[in-house]
């Protein structure tokens, strides 16, 4: 049984975590803890102030990284509800992310009922402001004081939360994409598809390099060849072609199962276009900007959601993609999923779920 209380932010808190143009910063005022045994299961739930874990300093996570997170967000609609967008996609996700790190899979409706608790009682942290929402980050932890190797038989799963603005300043006038050579994302038969602490750590170099060099957030191509497109940085990646088809690549095990792509997937047929998923290469997207057939291309993902890409930079390569208009699918994607967000449009996926 989860303990609930409720208190609204005072003292501006709130205004001033949306004003901070950096995404991240400012958390609410609790969180949600369940344990974990492996003779137990999983057990105390609990919302608590939100403060400092206590964690014994043999825990597996710290050693080998053993945990994985999640990322959605709860929106609040005109009548008032508070609703959180594909929240049983995202724990389907994090159930599939532990399994891959040989972990505990939390189960669906405590997942859901998690997420209805923190949003319960940090109601008052859940913008009113159209694009603004509350992000929410499940993550689950091995705790178990060992240092062998081998699966974790204590766990502890969490969830914390921020208010979220728009997440890129320059969102409308496109990023620039750092075409990496030195670094991959992930490799076949890695952790690609999960969403765990070790693919971003390890991603940050390259993130280094694509901010020196101009860029905002990187492209990854496969380990292998260096040649296909997987994903743009913490962002799935599309591409819009003049005979109306979008692209994307396809879950080849090292690319996120992003929800936005599945999302926009779904959209996009929806709205008449034709929508695929299959390989594309770096060397497909330079011709077809040069011919004129690539329209635009953009990024998705729960943070930033719809971000134009303004080109792909590397160490000999420059290609530039037209700058978006008024009418390109990104804006209508934008759109679109933004009326889905804040409940303006019939919920036909029925993607809300009330919390
Ligand atoms: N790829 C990576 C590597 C990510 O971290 C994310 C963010 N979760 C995405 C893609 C987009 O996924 P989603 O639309 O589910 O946020």
């Amino acid at each position: 049984m989860v303990r609930q209380s409720t208190r609204p932010p005072g003292d501006g808190r709130l205004s001033r975590a949306l004003g901070d143009p950096e995404f991240g910063r400012h958390f609410t005022d609790h969180m949600v803890l369940i344990d974990y045994c492996e003779t137990g299961g999983w057990r105390d739930a609990r919302v608590v102030p939100f403060g400092p874990l206590s964690l014994n300093p043999g825990s597996a996570v710290l050693h080998y990284g053993q945990g994985v997170f999640e990322g959605l967000k709860v929106y609040r609609h005109a009548d008032g509800h508070l609703r959180a967008f594909r929240a049983h996609a995202h724990a389907r996700r994090f159930a599939s992310s532990a399994a891959r790190l040989a972990m505990p899979e939390l189960p669906e409706s405590l997942f859901i009922e998690s997420i209805r608790q923190l949003a319960r009682a940090d109601a008052g942290w859940v913008p009113h402001q159209r694009g603004a929402s509350l992000y929410v980050r499940p993550f689950l932890i091995a705790t178990e004081a060992f240092l062998g190797v081998r699966p974790s038989r204590e766990a502890t799963y969490g969830v914390i939360a921020s208010p979220a603005g728009p997440y890129f300043a320059d969102a409308d006038n496109g990023i620039r994409l750092w075409l990496s050579r030195d670094y991959s994302r992930a490799g076949p038969g890695g952790t690609g598809e999960a969403k765990c602490g070790g693919n971003y750590a390890a991603s940050l170099p390259a993130l280094h390099q694509a901010r020196a060099n101009g860029c905002a957030q990187v492209l990854f191509t496969d380990a292998s060849t260096r040649t296909w497109v997987e994903e743009a940085g913490n962002m799935n990646i599309f591409f819009v072609f003049a005979d109306r088809t979008l692209v994307t690549p396809p879950l080849s095990g090292a690319i996120l199962a992003g929800v936005t792509r599945d999302s926009v997937l779904c959209l996009a047929r929806d709205m008449g276009y034709r929508a695929i998923e299959r390989p594309i290469s770096v060397e497909e997207w330079r011709a077809a900007a040069a011919s004129g057939e690539l329209r635009e291309v953009f990024a998705v993902g729960t943070a930033a959601v719809i971000t134009p890409v303004a080109g792909l930079v590397g160490e000999d390569l420059l290609i530039e993609t037209p700058p978006p208009g008024s009418r390109s699918v990104a804006s209508l994607m934008r759109a679109e999923l933004s009326s889905l967000h804040h409940g303006d449009r019939h919920d036909r996926h029925e993607w809300m779920s009330d919390l």
